[in-house]
Formats: structure tokens, C-alpha cells, sequence
């Protein structure tokens, strides 16, 4: 008989999980909270080697399109004059465009939508996951894929949450075609960041409608951080019905007296072509930047994948190939265990905490510069840091970015 894995979150870590299991011989059921598709809500993405490894593994489809490739790094002053510029081959994409494309490696027979997990129960031989509407389901292990806010880590390991980086992540994305010309011309080939006082903010292209990577046919994509003490937090994550939304409110709820500051200190910090980019985002979204950490990962027959885990600061680029990277490593540790599931996940455990905790630590080194905003007296040296080596050091030194010609050739991208 085959081994039987549940498992809850039907985003990124949950459907490569749910394709790595399946071919390793395990019957899979995926259980997400959500109806419906999750397509309309993320915004940029970074693309590695590894996550398209994965997602070949999963027979994902994918093709040049999955992503515009960007050269060179360029630091832009407000005057509009090339302080630097850098080759550093990067990739970036859309979140919609890797989930369309792993959404539909996913049988409908194993995707149980509008599921809300509740808690979880174990005994020596197999766990059970109990959801909001009293259904409950059995299996051999559970794999948790539920998200920085897992209600699976909350029962296992309640006192471990989001820690609040001091400093908050505006983003849009607009069409290429509604920018001005200038714009299309600085952000082909690359990123363009630029450094306000104490702030930093990233413009790129990525694919747009129809997965068009065309110049004048795609998007683009900015993410503007901002340093913000967590007394003003509050007061920016409340919408004007007084509901305050924790760490991420819904973009429509987001005071319009907020987006119009926003878009007026864009129009003073930065040169034209790049305030125009957030003056002409229709609907901006406000994000406080979080990351996590967790000192256990496998709980008897529960196992924690993806954010459940650990979330690293989104400067490491990394966030939907940890997730790929936990599915493959927890599969591939259950196999070399050849059928003791504790072997396995012990394997997993030693390999994914290493991993985790050496990305949240990077992301911390690379976001230090916004923290030491709002915490100057713990990272006083971090104030100082020159853009020129924030761009070099920028991304996750343990991931392949460069997806060179050959890279994609190995692959038969
Ligand atoms: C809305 C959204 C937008 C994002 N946008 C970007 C982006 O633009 N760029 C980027 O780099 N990263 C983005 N991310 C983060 C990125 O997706 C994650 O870092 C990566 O995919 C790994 O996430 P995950 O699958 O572990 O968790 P998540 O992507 O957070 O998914 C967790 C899933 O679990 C479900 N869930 C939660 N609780 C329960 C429960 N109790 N029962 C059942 N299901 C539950 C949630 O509905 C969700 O679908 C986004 C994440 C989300 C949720």
C-alpha cells in the first residue's frame, strides 16, 4: 500500500511538495483554505537554477518565457546620472507565472479547496488533520505548506512568529506601454535601484499579459523599502474603517492619503523616468517586511516546509526557491530512508535548519542598511553602508541567479 501525505497550503511549497510526492510513489492530498485561484496576489519574483529544477522534476511547464532576463545592475541618483552600474546577471518574474504553472501540475482529484486546517493529531503511527468544518482526514505524515502565519507552527510551536524588520515594502507593477519611453529605455536589460536617504528601491521588468517578455509588452515591477518605526506601523496598516490588518493589509484598504504621500515623495526622491513608474500604479501594495525563524522543523509525523519555516527578508530573492528546495530535500530524505519516515525527516530536519537559518541570516546582513533607520544604536555600522557594495553582496550567495545560455541549455529551457 501506498504511504499517504496531507498536505496543507496550496501555494508554492504545497504544490511542489504535492508533485515531488506523487512521483516518489506517495498518494498526495492537498488541502487549501483559499477558493479559487491564488493568481491575482503576488506581485515580483526572483528566478533561480534551482527552482527551475524543480519544477522540470514536477514536468512544471516553463520555456524562455518564464522570466526577463536583466544584465547589469544600475544604481540611478535622483539627478537621473548613473552613480554605478554592475554586471549581475539576474532573472526575475512574476509570482502568477511560476503558481499558474505549478497550479496546473495538480490534479483536481487531490486539491481540496476551501479546506481550513484546525489542528492536527498524532499518534505513533499517523497523523490526522482536522479542519474548520469538522471533516478529517488521515494519513502517514503531514507536510505543513501553510504560510509565514502556519497554523500548523502555532500548535507546535506557539511563541515562534514574524520578527518585524523596522522598515516596510511598497510595490506596484504597471504596463511597460503606459511609461514613458525613457523609462522602457533605462529598465531594458536591467535593474535600476536607486537610494533615497535611508531607503532603497528596486524597478525591473518582468513578463506581462499572455507571458509576452517583449520590450514595450511586459511589466514593470518596483519595490520601494522604507524605514518605519512599529509605533507608526499600526496607523499604516488600518484601513479608513478604523480595522487594523496586522502586517499586510489588502491593497484596496490601504488609505488613499498614504498612497498620495507615497507617490509625492517619489516624485521628490527620485528622477523622472522612475517616479513615473510609481506615480502610474494603479493599485500599490504595502507590505511590513518580517522574517522567521524556527529551532525545530519536524514535530513525530509533522513536518514544516517553505514560510512555515523560515521566512528570509525578500532581499535574498529566495522565497519561492526555499520552497522548492524544502520539497526536493524532504522527498529525496525519505527516499534515502527507504521507508523509516523518521530516518527520513531527521535527515530533512539537519539539512533544512542549516539552510534556513544561513538565508535568514543573509537577508538580515542585506536589509541591515533600512533597519539601522529606526534601530541606529544596534546596527551602527550598517548605517554607513555604500549602495555600491549593497548591489554587489545583493541576492543569496548559495543560490544560482546566473542563468546563463548554458545554465538553461542544461536544462532544455
Ligand atoms: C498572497 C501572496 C503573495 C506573494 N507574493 C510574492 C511575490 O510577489 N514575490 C515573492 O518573492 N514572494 C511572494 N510571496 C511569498 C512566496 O510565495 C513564498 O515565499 C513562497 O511561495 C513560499 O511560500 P509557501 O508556499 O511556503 O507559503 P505561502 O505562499 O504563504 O502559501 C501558504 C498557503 O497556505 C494556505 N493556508 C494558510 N493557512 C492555512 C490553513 N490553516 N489551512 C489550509 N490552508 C492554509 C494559504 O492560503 C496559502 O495559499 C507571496 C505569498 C503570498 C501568500
Amino acid at each position: 500500500m501506498k504511504p499517504r501525505v496531507l498536505i496543507v497550503g496550496g501555494s508554492m511549497a504545497g504544490l511542489m511538495a504535492a508533485g515531488l510526492f506523487r512521483a516518489a510513489g506517495w498518494r498526495a492530498t492537498l488541502f487549501e483554505r483559499t477558493r479559487g485561484d491564488l493568481t491575482g496576489r503576488g506581485a515580483g519574483l526572483g528566478i533561480s537554477l534551482e527552482l527551475l529544477k524543480v519544477m522540470k522534476r514536477v514536468d512544471a511547464r516553463f520555456d524562455p518565457s518564464i522570466g526577463v532576463a536583466h544584465q547589469t545592475w544600475l544604481w540611478l541618483g535622483a539627478d537621473g546620472k548613473a552613480a554605478f552600474e554592475l554586471a549581475k546577471p539576474s532573472m526575475g518574474s512574476a509570482w502568477s507565472r511560476v503558481y499558474q504553472a505549478l497550479r496546473q501540475t495538480v490534479p483536481a482529484e487531490i486539491y481540496r479547496a476551501g479546506m481550513n486546517l484546525e489542528r492536527v493529531e498524532q499518534d505513533g503511527s499517523g497523523v490526522a488533520a482536522i479542519f474548520a468544518d469538522g471533516s478529517r482526514a488521515e494519513g502517514d505524515l503531514l507536510v505543513a505548506a501553510d504560510g509565514i502565519l502556519s497554523t500548523v507552527r502555532a500548535q507546535f510551536l506557539p511563541d515562534i512568529r514574524p520578527r518585524y524588520a523596522g522598515y516596510v515594502g511598497w510595490r506596484g507593477i504597471v504596463e511597460e506601454r503606459d511609461l514613458p519611453q525613457e523609462t522602457q529605455d533605462l529598465i531594458a536589460g536591467r535593474i535600476v535601484a536607486c537610494f533615497p536617504a535611508g531607503e532603497m528601491m528596486l524597478t525591473m521588468a518582468v513578463p506581462g499579459t499572455g507571458e509576452d517578455v517583449r520590450p514595450g509588452r511586459r511589466r514593470c515591477y518596483f519595490i520601494w523599502y522604507r524605514p518605519a518605526a512599529e509605533a507608526a506601523l499600526a496607523d499604516l496598516f488600518t484601513d479608513a474603517s478604523g480595522r487594523h490588518h496586522g502586517a499586510a493589509i489588502p491593497p484596496p484598504l490601504i488609505r488613499p492619503e498614504f498612497i498620495r504621500a507615497m507617490k509625492a515623495r517619489a516624485a521628490e526622491a527620485f528622477a523622472p523616468p522612475i517616479a513615473a513608474v510609481v506615480e502610474r500604479a494603479a493599485q500599490p501594495l504595502l507590505q511590513a517586511i518580517t522574517d522567521l525563524e524556527c529551532p525545530q522543523l519536524v514535530f513525530g509525523r509533522v513536518v514544516l516546509t517553505g514560510d512555515a519555516g523560515f521566512v528570509a527578508r525578500p532581499h535574498v530573492a529566495a522565497g519561492v526557491t526555499k520552497a522548492a528546495l524544502d520539497a526536493e530535500c524532504l522527498v529525496d530524505s525519505l527516499a534515502a530512508g527507504g521507508g523509516d519516515i523518521a530516518a527520513g525527516l531527521a535527515a530533512y530536519e539537519r539539512s533544512q535548519l542549516d539552510f534556513g537559518r544561513r538565508l535568514v541570516a543573509y537577508s538580515r546582513y542585506l536589509g541591515a542598511y533600512l533597519e539601522a533607520q529606526t534601530r541606529p544604536d544596534a546596527l551602527p555600522a550598517a548605517l554607513a553602508r555604500d549602495p555600491a557594495r549593497i548591489i554587489r553582496d545583493y541576492g543569496a550567495p548559495h543560490l544560482i541567479h546566473d542563468l546563463t545560455p548554458e545554465n538553461l541549455r542544461a536544462l532544455r529551457v
